[in-house]
């Protein structure tokens, strides 16, 4: 969500923040923007749109000057505008700021600087920031303690860069709740949202913590704590390059995820496990796929260990009443390690008295620097907005750990764990056997075959209705499969627990209703069967998702059977999810949707 990218060096800095801003984009954006000091005034280029409307703007209007900041903006305050996209600046255009976040009382704040004289030029929260930061500094005439003093009557969420042509040789960052990483490079200084924006520069990588404000200059960074006291923030080397963060020969970072989930599982597989004690009860805070992904959890440490737990997303856990959570566990589950209603829920977890533990991509993340114990998911960079490679990892970073409890539980016996670890060797081949079966279909221009979901994907381009049903671990792979459908081909999707289909939704089945039914749970097979059975009577279309073994069972009832190699159940979501994904992404294509940003939606939710 959003992008900020900063630069303090000798050459031009406008080619290197419109690149990081391109490396950011995935993060989505609806408007771009950069500021740079040309030795006397700063000039700035902004623009509704796209990262193409920028460079186009540039071509017209050159800019150029050895420092400036850039921002792509996902709107929160104001429309999606030229005048709303940032920088923003003071009354005076001395003063810039990018800003990544919500400023809270940003209203009583615009209201006060209005009666103070101020006339604001745009509509979003930004702007005042703008304006107190030139306030404080004709105060003091020194901009790190404006800085200071603006963060000391902001609240809510920021990751703020200011540039200010009174101080040309520097950038002052300031941040809270939302990402930002600093970089030193061979002749520059770097700020941006996220790594990657920095990977072509430099791999050594500082992040502030909360309240820390910064001074950048080309060759150092200065850092000062909420008390403003100087501090010493580390440094950490990023091991990862810029070819993980690249497509490749792909057409998208979405296919690209895909196709690199067997190969994401086994690395999950061979890495350590984190440890921990192991709790009485669990409560998992997640938002979106990572909720999705913690039902299965709760699944896995119920059935597995014998551990109880709740699922809960974490916007809402964050405002139910605060009961005690002694000796009990939550684990949050976030890919960015930044979503902030997650980070906001943990530290809330923390308050009430549970121990912490987080399954989270990024390192150094926010969340994985709350968290007591953290597992980390080895998916590599994931920048499609639609998550895939990370709900996968998540998935199985929640099997192996009730694994691990399960048996130090003594609630899995030894042959059951050793039956366990065979089945986990084999996951990521039999990953890569449906990825191969239902994968890459030959959708491309020009193919001769089609593949069964492509071509199930042009029969099925614009449903009426869709419904994703399932039984036990099947909802919650439901559930993310019309997630998914939902996010990047813009159909919308329902998912319910099948059995309580009757109880409601099935007054929306007739003819023109499409039902992906999964039937991945051999116990309940007969169940969902049954229910299949009452969506078909009703006129509805079903595509059926089973085990190989089950396929006959369910031959005479769907109208098309996709089938996944047999497996323990508790494997399915794994294998599951993985046509679903795909069906996603073909009619995503086939609407002409853009995959890998979908409208509307950001990577990392830095926003509440
Ligand atoms: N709240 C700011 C705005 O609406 C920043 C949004 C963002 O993070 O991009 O302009």
């Amino acid at each position: 969500m959003c992008g900020i990218m900063g630069v303090i060096g000798r050459e031009n800095a406008v080619p290197k923040l419109v690149n990081g801003l391109q490396h950011l984009s995935y993060r989505g954006y609806d408007a771009a923007g950069v500021a740079v000091y040309n030795g006397n005034t700063l000039d700035i280029r902004k623009t509704a749109g796209t990262m193409d409307r920028l460079r186009d703007l540039l071509e017209g209007q050159p800019a150029e000057g050895s420092i400036g900041i850039g921002h792509t903006r996902w709107a929160t305050h104001g429309a999606p505008t030229d005048c709303n996209a940032h920088p923003h600046t003071d009354t005076d255009g001395r003063i810039a700021v990018v800003h990544n976040g919500i400023i809270e009382n940003e209203r009583v704040l615009r209201q006060r600087l209005a009666a103070e004289g101020i006339t604001f030029r745009s509509q979003t929260d930004t702007e005042v920031v703008a304006h107190l930061i030139a306030k404080f500094n004709r105060e003091t005439c020194d901009l790190r303690c404006a800085l200071r003093k603006t963060v000391e009557v902001i609240t809510g969420a920021y990751a703020l860069v200011v540039m200010s042509v009174d101080e040309p040789d520097r950038l002052y960052i300031a941040r809270k709740d939302s990402p930002i990483v600093i970089g030193l490079g061979k002749d520059a200084g770097y700020v941006a949202s996220d790594i990657p924006a920095l990977l072509p520069y430099t791999r050594d990588i500082l992040l502030l913590e909360d309240g820390d404000i910064a001074c950048l200059s080309q060759d150092a960074v200065n850092v000062t704590n909420k008390d403003g006291d100087e501090v010493q923030r580390p440094f950490r080397r990023i091991d990862w390059d810029q070819e993980a963060a690249d497509k490749g020969e792909h057409t998208s970072f979405m296919e690209k995820e895909m196709d690199e989930q067997p190969e994401a599982a086994a690395r999950l597989l061979e890495a350590p496990l984190v440890q921990s004690k192991i709790p009485s009860r669990v409560t998992f805070v997640a938002c979106g796929s990572a909720y999705h992904a913690s039902l299965i959890g709760k699944h896995y440490l119920a059935e597995l260990a014998g551990i109880p737990a709740t699922a809960e997303i974490a916007s809402e856990f964050r405002y139910e009443t605060p009961l005690s959570l002694d000796g009990q566990m939550a684990i949050a589950i976030s890919q960015s390690g930044e979503t902030v209603d997650t980070l906001m829920a943990l530290r809330q977890a923390k308050e009430r008295g549970a121990d912490t533990a987080a399954i989270v991509n990024v390192q150094d993340s926010s969340i994985a620097r709350v968290a007591g114990a953290v597992q980390w998911m080895h998916a590599g960079p994931e920048i499609a907005v639609a998550t895939t490679k990370g709900f996968t990892t998540q998935v199985l970073a929640l099997l192996r750990l009730a694994l691990d409890w399960g048996r130090k539980n003594d609630t899995l016996r030894a042959n059951e764990v050793q039956e366990w670890h065979g089945s986990l060797k084999e996951l990521p081949r039999l990953m890569r056997e449906v990825l191969v079966k239902y994968g890459n279909g030959g959708l491309r221009e020009g193919a001769e075959e089609c593949g069964a979901v492509p071509c199930f994907a042009r029969q099925n381009i614009a449903p009426r209705l869709v419904f994703f049903l399932g039984r036990g671990l099947d909802t919650a792979t439901a559930m993310e499969g019309a997630l998914k459908l939902k996010e990047i081909s813009y159909q919308h999707a329902t998912a319910y627990p099948a059995g309580e289909l009757k109880h409601g939704p099935i007054a929306l089945i007739e003819n023109d209703v499409l039902v992906v039914a999964l039937a991945t749970q051999r116990e309940l097979l007969p169940k969902t069967i049954s229910n299949i059975r009452e969506v078909k009577a009703r006129g509805a279309r079903v595509l059926a998702l089973c085990q190989q073994q089950d396929e006959a069972a369910l031959a005479n009832d769907a109208d098309e059977v996709w089938t996944l190699p047999n497996a323990p159940d508790c494997l399915m979501p794994l294998l599951a999810v993985l046509p679903l994904q795909r069906l996603a992404y073909e009619v995503a294509l086939l609407r002409g949707c853009s995959v890998d940003k979908p409208r509307n939606l950001a990577k990392s939710v830095t926003v509440e």
